[in-house]
């Protein structure tokens, strides 16, 4: 007899996982936009340490980790939430805020767990497209801001379109919408723009306690494979709610350690954002050699239509029978696109050339 399922079952969309993790020998792993380079030994020496004592839950409360980014913010830890990856807090916000009758607000194509929160909960999604240039169109966002409306989100630098909006066109924006919606602003990207400093749009919580600012360890500091990442949020209230709707244990020790290292070493941090610009603009001029102009990126990787006639499913598998992995823009949002991480130096030289082969 089969199972019978939450009806919630049949309409979650099953992420679109990357393949790759199975194959064997060089392949370029340029579809989840993961960091090409390791963590520095200090922090896994860090997370290799919490290991011996995994015979202890991890801290619940994962104070040392919330202390230190409160110093860092300058954000009160009780308005800091930790999670299993961003992701993790952004699923317990669905959750907390979430239910039949209730709206949320975000632009398409944009990340593709957004759609999940409101197919987990039965809220109903506005998906409203992004403009020519991909970014986000605000002001038809705000157009669809109602009574019901309980969770918008903005998602700057986009995934997948790599694009970001300037934060004074934001803040407008936060502004204008109602102090009982939450906005959550997914920063997931932010250290990479060249439009505003990190720091800048943590001085808008002070004003709007209804703003949450996602970041994570996943991108830039090159964690993704331990998970962990945060919320600042603009009041204590949306924390304790992402708590209450979560498994006790969420964040695992090693996560936590490695996580806390990672602070130390911001000068890394800028050598990482430098290299991965470096980079992104070698591959972005490969690609206008190529007859191919990118959306502008303010990430680590870039997005750019293929152009007429060309079958994307096609070019995808090209490029894996190549050992070139990267995403296909259909399964993202847009038909004929593709999203490709920056890598290293050899590999975007390896897509290029397997590109053009395939072109
Ligand atoms: N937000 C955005 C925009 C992302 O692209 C991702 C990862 N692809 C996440 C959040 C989640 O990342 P993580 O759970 O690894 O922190």
């Amino acid at each position: 007899m089969a199972l019978e399922f939450a009806s919630k079952v049949r309409r979650i969309p099953v992420y679109p996982a990357a393949d790759g993790y199975a194959s064997e020998g060089e392949i370029a792993m340029m579809a989840s936009n993961e960091s090409p380079y390791p963590p520095v030994p200090a922090v896994v020496e860090a997370a290799t340490k919490a290991l011996a004592r995994v015979n202890r839950y991890p801290d619940p409360t994962n104070s040392a980790l919330r202390r230190r980014l409160a110093d860092r913010h300058g954000v009160p830890a009780s308005r800091i939430a930790i999670g299993n990856g961003s992701c993790d807090v952004l699923l317990a916000a669905g959750d907390a805020l979430l239910e039949p009758g209730a709206e949320l607000v975000y632009a398409w194509p944009s990340f593709s767990v957004y759609p999940h929160l409101a197919a987990a909960s039965g809220a109903r999604a506005l998906e409203v497209p992004v403009d020519a240039e991909h970014r986000h169109d605000l002001e038809a966002m705000r157009k669809e801001v109602t009574v019901a409306t309980r969770l918008v989100i903005v998602c700057n630098p986009n995934n997948p379109t790599s694009t970001a909006l300037p934060l004074d066109e934001i803040a407008a924006f936060v502004a204008d919408i109602p102090r009982h919606v939450c906005v959550i602003l997914d920063e997931a990207y932010v250290e990479f723009s060249l439009l505003q400093d990190p720091d800048d749009s943590v001085e808008l919580l002070d004003k709007h306690p209804n703003l949450v600012l996602l970041r994570t360890f996943s991108k830039i500091y090159g964690l993704c494979g331990l998970r962990v990442g945060y919320a600042l949020a603009g009041s204590d209230e949306f924390r304790t709610a992402v708590d209450q709707v979560r498994q006790p244990f969420f964040c695992n020790a090693a996560a936590q350690a490695a996580a806390l290292e990672a602070l130390n070493h911001q000068d890394e941090v800028a050598r990482r954002v430098e290299r991965n610009l470096a980079e992104r603009i070698g591959l972005e001029q490969g690609l206008r050699d190529l007859g191919i102009e990118p959306a502008e990126s303010h990430a680590n990787f870039v997005w750019f239509d293929l152009g007429e006639g060309r079958e994307e499913p096609e070019i995808v598998r090209g490029l894996a029978q190549r050992g070139v992995l990267v995403r296909a823009g259909g399964a993202l949002g847009r038909d004929g696109a593709l999203r490709v991480t920056v890598g290293t130096q050899a590999e975007n030289e390896r897509f290029l050339e397997a590109l053009d082969a395939l072109l």
